[in-house]
């Protein structure tokens, strides 16, 4: 097995939606192609598109919502997308979603959430810590190295912490909707808020009242921050001091003395920004200021769905393109521990199965 699957990792940036496997999508699309709800063949090849541009994505995460948006459907894309990044080491897993209301299938979106959760309960290939639903502590003792887990005798395990999404689409009231949703769910493992949905709809003083409430409940806060070019809204996110931001592209001079003034930690796609060629080269990814910097950074996919990637790939990308080696790049996993939105007790349990880890590194 490649150093980069078989090192553990922890991934930061994946919204659920965006992490579906194509075969389950093209099952999907076929099964409503036979019920008349849409024609497969114009669906298809639309799911199987490699390279999108940002617009475009958009508009197939409106296509795949009308493929997953049933309780039954987002129980079993959960449990996959989990099993998915946990058979790829992934120890620490944050997956964001964006509660769905769907009055014509009875869908809210506390039951949207409802059947997420009950996707983390299906999970069967490997153990889960979700925080409602723990490792008992002698899964803990007997616990290995995840990438020890392959040689068959010993199961692995996957902590998963989850973040609902703001859709830059939604009113005020809507995104408060979904933090008091994240409130009533804390004990069901949620932990934080993002801002996510198309970067050129909205505006930042929509949610910042949401985003306000959710802080003053000390909810964690993640916010995709200049994915376009919009001076009037960078600034004020860096102002606001959220635990994290994602993509992090166009900001200006002074924008990126702030961020790097200000330590937020940085969650980094490489391949998505490449794909919707919001970078238009990999050599002059703001990786590699940030990187030689030490400012806290985390690779991850964004969407492992929609661009083809995976985690273990991000890290073989970022290793081949900025030349770094398996040791610098075993140590750029482990400081994500720090960037996680879960406690003490939970970072200590990474800190463990990276030490085991580095262990077998050669
Ligand atoms: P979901 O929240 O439905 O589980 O995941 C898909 C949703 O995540 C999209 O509809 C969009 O709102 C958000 N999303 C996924 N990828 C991106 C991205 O690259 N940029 C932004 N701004 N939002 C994204």
């Amino acid at each position: 097995m490649k150093w980069w699957v078989s090192m553990p990792k922890i991934e930061l940036h994946a919204h659920l939606n965006g992490s579906i496997r194509d075969s389950t999508l093209l099952e999907l699309a076929r099964v409503l192609g036979e019920k008349g709800v849409i024609v497969f063949s114009d669906v298809e090849h639309v799911i199987m598109k490699n390279d999108r541009s940002l617009g475009e994505v958009f508009k197939l995460f409106d296509l795949i919502h009308i493929l997953t948006t049933d309780h039954k459907t987002v129980t079993r894309i959960t449990k996959e997308v989990v099993e998915d990044f946990a058979s790829e080491n992934v120890a620490y897993l944050e997956l964001r979603t964006t509660p769905k209301k769907n009055d014509s299938i009875g869908m809210s979106k506390h039951s949207y959430m409802e059947a997420v959760v009950e996707g983390l309960r299906a999970v069967s290939a490997v153990d889960i810590d979700f925080g409602p639903h723990k490792f008992n502590t002698q899964d803990s003792l007997n616990s290995i190295a995840m990438n020890d887990a392959c040689d068959g005798t010993k199961r692995k395990k996957i902590y998963v912490r989850l973040l609902l999404s703001i859709d830059r689409r939604e009113t005020t009231e809507a995104a408060i909707e979904t933090v008091k949703l994240a409130l009533e769910m804390r004990d069901l493992g949620v932990v934080g808020i993002d801002l996510s949905g198309n970067p050129v709809v909205g505006e930042w003083k929509t949610f910042l009242p949401a985003l306000k409430f959710a802080q003053k409940q000390g909810l964690y806060i993640t916010l995709h921050c200049g994915e376009v070019p919009n001076c009037q809204e960078v600034q004020p996110m860096l102002d606001f001091l959220p635990q994290r931001i994602g993509h992090a592209i166009f900001f200006e001079e002074e924008e990126w003395r702030q961020l790097k003034t200000s330590k937020i930690p940085v969650e980094i796609c490489l391949t998505s920004n490449i794909k919707t060629e919001s970078i238009s080269s990999i050599d002059i990814h703001h990786f590699v200021d940030l990187y030689n910097d030490k400012h806290p950074l985390v690779l991850c996919t964004d969407d492992a769905g929609v661009f083809s990637t995976s985690l273990s790939n991000e890290y073989k990308l970022a290793s081949t393109a900025f030349g770094l080696g398996k040791r610098e790049m075993f140590e750029l996993a482990r400081n994500g521990i720090e960037c996680i939105f879960a406690g003490d007790e939970v970072k200590q349990d990474l800190v463990e199965t990276f030490d085991s880890a580095a262990k077998k590194l050669n």
